[in-house]
């Protein structure tokens, strides 16, 4: 994938190389002819509004305020005319120049000629150099973030603007075509550029109102080119007369249209920087500000020049080029600052790829070159240069795309083997999944892959979105014990931001948001928060914590980190859908439907066989009261805690089902009255054993009552009970051992 993104940019340069080269050309034909004047229509002709010192001009005595008459021996009186002279200037060759001073007719001898702008032109390359660079890391670092991908394509519409010709502008043969050109391209640059400032910080600025809002920039921007563009279009082309003028349209464009888009980009912009959700996020939108500020404040002082009547300052003809470097300076800046991308593996991996694929395509054109030649001299006396090329052209394009796919996988393997492998064995990881069976099963294998791959201390899995609170279903590494307590809540600000962004955050950036979340954290010391998300819908976290030796995660890793997010958070709700018909989302014990049927199952076959069954239903002591101490929050863990040891203390053959609120259903098969009171007081002495400790260090204990039931004893009455009859003297004994002081075992006696 990434090696076909970073193939764009071939193209891309390459085209933006043309038109530096021609752009270079042209400036040097047109500085060639310079003769170092500005020059103005008035009513009665051309008028010489300002003369360059020491310009050639100046040299041959023209003055400001002299009309032109005659150039090169043509009649001159507007700026066609004059070009039309200027068009046949020699290099070096004298120029005879006519003009009227103050009544009387001079003729002036000009050389035409200025020195190649060096300075200004490779500000001029620096910037589009930058924008290019911009675009590239954009592309190749977050293909997936919408602001990236806005990011680079705005990049690349400046730097074309840049790498434009703009001297074809004024000749005639191209203004049909660069006049409207440049104003759609600006059209285009307006809607991504308000598009992009709209989802700074984050996509979800506007809510809903983006929906008319986004189509609307670029309708705006596009409209606006379109417009002036169709103008010049039929100004030049001279197909019909507009209702309006060209005046109009450029007063439109140059002047409003611009003013208002510098101004709303920088209120959008300000507005995200003063109401980001973290400091993090206001201080990336400052920085993005300040450096597009210059380019806003230029737009606006110098239209606020040609308003005012007064002459384009020199200053801010020089800045122009200077005012568009720092922008791109800016954000590459602010990549390394913040460590958006990863910026050395992208600088390491487009050089390895644009040397060896150049060399490809130089060993690809050499032994075609070469196997021509041999040919011809095979095939004696005959003309084969023609179907000779005709076929390696056809080679050319049949074998060009596998033998360049095959060179990138190899450069891939060789270059970045590590990545490759880690890529690899992380699909597989999330391939394998489905085949672990249950959902813990599946959680256990997911985060002991995680922590093995990355060289993690600990990482957890948490769960449990549709029940409104995510619970850990595994946990590995040294602390990893801990995240037994771990419960969080949906509704929290922090899992909701992960929700919005979509992909794996720094804990740091996340915990911003929520206070109480960081106080929770803090003891696994997490790294990073990756959101699984399923329809853009969370169902669970998967909590990673810091690398063996604090190591960074670079981002690629975050990105493969994304990719696996994804195929685990199907497999996940897959699994989960499965699951949620029988078990319980909380405790992970099965439902109040499944355990009854599961007793019917069980009380068939002991009828059936003359074996022994019992039942045990469990109820939590005063279990309100802890709710309303310590929240419903904590009340979850509890029960979830008390599910637990429930769970350790039965065999596998047992089944233990949520039947209310807090209250469990144990059927306990092969078990008879004398056995169940055992299990039953272990039951009880586990539960008493469970701690839970709270955010300020309390310890919550809790006990339960068991009212257990035998069919050994029970059928002594006769006929086969039925399963309500069995659960109802389980319930009469659980009622016996409330009454008779709570956190012990009642049995049916026989007699009852
Ligand atoms: P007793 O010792 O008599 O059992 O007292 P008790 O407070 O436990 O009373 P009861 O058995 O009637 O328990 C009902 C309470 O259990 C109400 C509610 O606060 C709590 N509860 C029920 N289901 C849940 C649940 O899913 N989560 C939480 N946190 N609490 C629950
Ligand atoms: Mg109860
Ligand atoms: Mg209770």
């Amino acid at each position: 994938m990434r090696s076909r993104r970073l193939l764009w940019l071939g193209p891309i340069g390459l085209v933006a190389l043309l038109l530096l080269a021609t752009s270079a050309l042209e400036t040097a034909r047109w500085q060639a002819r310079a003769i170092g004047v500005d020059l103005e229509e008035t009513e009665e002709g051309l008028r010489v509004l300002k003369v360059t010192t020491e310009g050639p001009a100046a040299r041959a005595g023209v003055m400001a305020g002299d009309l032109l008459y005659r150039v090169a021996g043509r009649q001159v009186e507007d700026f066609d005319t004059y070009d039309e002279a200027a068009s046949t200037f020699g290099t070096d060759a004298r120029v005879d120049f006519e003009v009227q001073r103050g009544g009387r007719r001079l003729i002036l001898e000009v050389r035409p000629g200025l020195p190649f702008p060096w300075l200004t032109k490779i500000i001029e390359w620096l910037a589009c150099l930058g924008y290019l660079v911009l675009g590239m890391v954009a592309l190749v670092q977050l293909p997936s973030d919408l602001r990236a991908r806005l990011l680079m394509l705005l990049s690349i519409a400046v730097a074309v603007e840049l790498a434009l010709p703009i001297e074809l502008l004024n000749v005639p043969e191209y203004a049909l075509f660069s006049g409207p050109f440049l104003v759609l391209l600006i059209g285009v640059q307006i809607g991504l550029e308000l598009h992009l400032a709209m989802s700074i910080p984050d996509r979800q600025r506007f809510g809903r109102h983006r929906n008319w809002l986004v189509p609307g920039v670029y309708a705006l921007g596009g409209g606006l080119g379109l417009f002036v563009a169709a103008t010049y279009a039929f100004d030049s082309a001279g197909w019909a007369a507009l209702p309006w003028s060209v005046e109009l349209a450029d007063t439109l464009f140059w002047e409003v249209g611009n003013v208002v888009w510098a101004i709303a980009v920088v209120g959008l912009l300000v507005s995200a920087a003063y109401r980001g959700p973290d400091p993090l996020s206001r201080q990336q939108t400052l920085l993005i500000l300040l450096a597009g500020l210059p380019w806003s404040i230029h737009v606006v002082a110098s239209t606020a020049a040609v308003w005012s009547g007064s002459f384009y300052p020199p200053w801010l003809e020089v800045a122009e080029p200077l005012v568009l470097l720092i922008y791109p300076c800016g954000v590459l800046f602010a990549i390394f600052r913040y460590r958006l991308f990863d910026l050395e593996l992208v600088v390491k991996r487009g050089l390895v790829y644009t040397v060896l694929t150049s060399m490809l395509i130089l060993v690809f054109y050499g032994s075609i070159g070469a196997g021509g030649a041999l040919l011809t001299r095979v095939m004696r006396g005959g003309d084969p240069s023609i179907w000779l090329v005709g076929m390696a052209t056809l080679l050319m394009g049949l074998l060009f795309g596998p033998l360049r796919r095959a060179a990138q996988q190899l450069i891939d393997r060789q270059f970045f083997p590590e990545r490759t492998a880690l890529r690899q064995q992380l699909v597989k990881v999330a391939g394998d999944l489905p085949a672990r069976g249950s959902l813990p099963a599946m959680g256990r294998e997911l985060v002991d892959k995680v922590c093995e791959l990355f060289g993690l201390e600990t990482a957890a899995v948490l769960l449990g979105a549709e029940s409104g609170i995510l619970s850990p279903l595994a946990s590995c590494g040294a602390s990893g014990r801990a995240y037994e307590n771990l419960l969080i809540s949906t509704t929290d600000p922090a899992v909701r931001l992960l929700e919005r962004t979509g992909r794996p955050l720094p804990v740091d950036h996340v915990i911003a948001k929520s206070p109480s979340l960081e106080g929770r954290l803090q003891p696994f010391d997490a790294a990073i928060l990756v959101p699984l998300l399923r329809r853009e819908q969370l169902i669970g976290i998967l909590v990673l914590g810091r690398k063996l030796a604090n190591r960074p995660f670079p981002a690629e890793e975050m990105e493969l980190l994304n990719l696996l997010s994804h195929h685990v958070a199907t497999a996940f709700e897959y699994s989960q859908l499965y699951e949620s018909a029988t078990r319980d989302s909380l405790t992970g014990l099965l439902r109040r439907g499944a355990v009854l049927e599961a007793l019917n199952r069980e009380l068939d076959r002991s009828i059936r066989f003359g074996r022994p069954l019992a039942l045990a239903m469990v109820d939590i002591d005063s279990f309100k009261a802890v709710n309303d101490r310590h929240g419903h929050l904590k009340g979850d863990l509890a029960l979830k805690r008390v599910a637990e040891a429930i769970s350790e203390g039965i065999r596998v053959t047992d089944q233990v089902g949520r039947y209310g609120g807090e209250e469990f259903l144990v059927v306990l098969p092969e078990t008879d009255f004398e056995g169940v009171h055992v299990v039953a007081e272990k039951l009880r002495s586990l539960v008493e054993r469970v701690r839970i400790t709270t955010d300020n260090g309390e310890e919550i204990r809790v006990t339960i009552s068991i009212g257990v039931v035998a069919i050994d004893q029970y059928s002594a009455a006769s006929t086969r009970p039925e399963a309500n009859e069995l659960i109802a003297a389980a319930d009469a004994a659980l009622y016996r051992a409330k009454t008779g002081g709570r956190n012990r075992v009642e049995v049916r006696r026989a007699t009852a």
